[in-house]
């Protein structure tokens, strides 16, 4: 028997509607490239929407088109998350941060017809804009006065393109599973591989990412998001504050200033805001340098990499801001855990509690999760078993766009990181898959071997990798920066005794000036093994 429940498709139209009707009050406070304080409410943004729709429209953008924004947090950026996938086309968010040639390829393999971009990123531009031949416009976010002055052929800004249209707009009837947006992942191996949201995902995970136990969104919440619009929807804020009728504070390309993001919070009230680690090391410096509390903010999501201890206490204990940890990728919109006390753990000793806040957090509903040893086989949730993490739910990719499915065929994905899930249900990672040590049948962590190495106050940065060995396949090779002192490698295998297990010891250290990084900062492993591929141990 089938239920007699109405079939009403989830689309972002709705999460607009709903906030334009019932949230319209709601402000969001932006900083833009030609005002450093822009302030208006909902309900001017979606009828600002309404004519970017129009004014789209009027270039003959169909369903499906391919738009891309390369763009910071504000509300033209807003602006277009809505128009864009509200009118049927597919809203490609570009990462400024990669390098130029990967953006070539994106705009190209996505055949973008329309690129907003942020005035700052005009450089960028020009030296794309000769060799991505589906681009037919170029439209500055900014006013006819702060135009840039460019070579980009018939620059357009936003402002007077939209100016003269109409603020009504006939939002099309759009199915559930239409696309709606696109994100490239920063592909640290290969080209950059395209996740194609559709309105059903983006509503769901906006639903979910809202929950007490998650985001905790109300009316009663003002959010600032850290975390870009430009990567995996700015962990989806821009709908499911609205939904809930959260104060939005976009501090545009602020991000990284600490002076400009403490302003923000204390005169917008911010409670809630979310980043990667090194924005918030960047905000702590600043607010014990200056001295300045910030009585409002209440909590600090952090995800994109693992946390430190360092900022989950000095937050609580000088700020009484709670740190919490998530987890996710652009293949998940991006949230799959969250980390929140449960009431036995909250029960706990202040020093027990760390040791669960330092984990990834626990799974949130609509995701479901199986890890995985080597062989396939689905591992205890013991909190010491590790093994590939795969999942699958409404939010989760099936494939990448223009390539075929990726899911196994259990029909979950594989998120390529490792990790173990305790008895309370606190996953935490252990390492990614591919820089998993396998050593005779056993897997070691290279992630907690260098966590404990950058223990060892002398070492300021260091990577492990796995080098072939004839008896044990794989063994641990530990490569270390130091903070300008020496250090042996005698002395800083000394450190591990009593740390890990034996046979997880490295087997030798190598001493560099520099590790390696990716465009978006993070150590580049894939690089590493390159410049030890001749390295042999045993
Ligand atoms: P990319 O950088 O390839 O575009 P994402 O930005 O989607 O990918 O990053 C996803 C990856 O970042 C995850 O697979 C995981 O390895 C890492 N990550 C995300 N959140 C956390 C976290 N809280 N702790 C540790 N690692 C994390």
């Amino acid at each position: 028997m089938k239920g007699q429940m109405m079939d009403v498709p989830l689309t972002i139209t709705e999460i607009m509607r709903h906030a334009d009707r019932i949230n319209g009050e709601t402000e969001v406070v932006s900083v833009a490239y030609d005002n450093p304080r822009h302030r208006y409410t909902l309900s001017d943004a979606f009828k600002r929407t309404r004519k970017l729709a129009n004014a789209l429209k009027s270039l003959g953008i169909k369903k499906g088109d391919r738009i891309a924004t390369l763009a910071w947090n504000d509300y033209r950026h807003l602006e277009l998350y809505y128009a864009i996938s509200c009118s049927g086309s597919v809203l490609h968010t570009i990462n400024p941060r990669l390098f130029p040639e990967q953006i070539e390829y994106i705009i190209n393999h996505a055949e973008d017809g329309i690129v907003f971009f942020d005035p700052l990123f005009a450089p960028l531009i020009e030296g794309l804009q000769a060799k991505c031949p589906s681009v037919k416009h170029f439209i500055a976010l900014c006013d006819a006065a702060h135009l840039p002055e460019t070579s980009i052929p018939e620059l357009m800004d936003y402002e007077s393109f939209i100016e003269s249209h109409n603020d009504s707009f006939d939002w099309p009837q759009l199915a559930e599973d239409d696309a709606s947006s696109l994100c490239y992942t920063s592909g640290t191996t290969g080209h950059p591989k395209g996740v194609l949201y559709s309105h059903r995902s983006t509503v769901l995970h906006s639903l979910a990412s809202a929950l007490p136990d998650a985001f905790s969104l109300s009316v009663h919440d003002t959010v600032m998001p850290i975390v870009p619009m430009f990567h995996v929807n700015g962990w989806g804020l821009a709908y499911s504050a609205p939904m809930t009728g959260t104060k939005l504070v976009l501090p545009g390309p602020k991000m990284a200033d600490g002076e400009t993001l403490t302003d923000l919070i204390n005169n917008e009230e911010v409670t809630m805001t979310a980043g990667v680690p090194v924005v918030w090391l960047t905000l702590l410096e600043h607010l014990k340098q200056s001295d300045t509390q910030v009585p409002s903010l209440s909590r600090i999501i952090v995800g994109g990499s693992a946390c430190p201890e360092l900022l989950i206490q000095e937050y609580d204990e000088l700020f009484d801001v709670s740190v919490h940890h998530a987890w996710g990728m652009t293949e998940m919109s991006p949230l799959g855990t969250f980390n929140q006390m449960t009431p036995k753990i909250a029960a706990l000793s202040e020093q027990e509690q760390m040791a669960y806040k330092l984990k990834q957090g626990r799974i949130v509903f609509g995701v479901d999760m199986r890890i995985e040893d080597w062989q396939g086989e689905a591992v205890e949730w013991d909190g010491h078993q590790f093994g590939a993490v795969k999942v699958r739910g409404p939010w989760v990719a099936s494939g990448y766009y223009k390539q075929g499915e990726s899911i196994d065929s259990n029909g979950y994905f594989d998120t390529g990181d490792v990790a173990s899930i305790d008895p309370h249900g606190y996953m935490l990672i252990t390492d990614r898959s591919k820089d998993v040590i396998k050593s005779g049948g056993e897997w070691i962590s290279s992630i907690e071997l260098e966590n404990i190495a950058v223990g060892h106050p002398d070492i300021k940065e260091a990577a492990v990798i796995g080098v072939p060995h004839k008896k044990w396949g794989e063994r641990p090779l530990l490569i270390a920066v130091t903070r300008d002192v020496d250090v042996s490698a005698e002395e800083l295998l000394a450190h591990f005794e009593g740390k890990v297990a034996k046979f997880c010891m490295p087997d030798a250290v190598e001493f560099i000036k520099e590790l390696p990084h990716t465009a978006t900062g993070k150590l580049s492993k894939k690089d590493l093994r390159e410049q030890f591929a001749s390295y042999v141990l045993g």
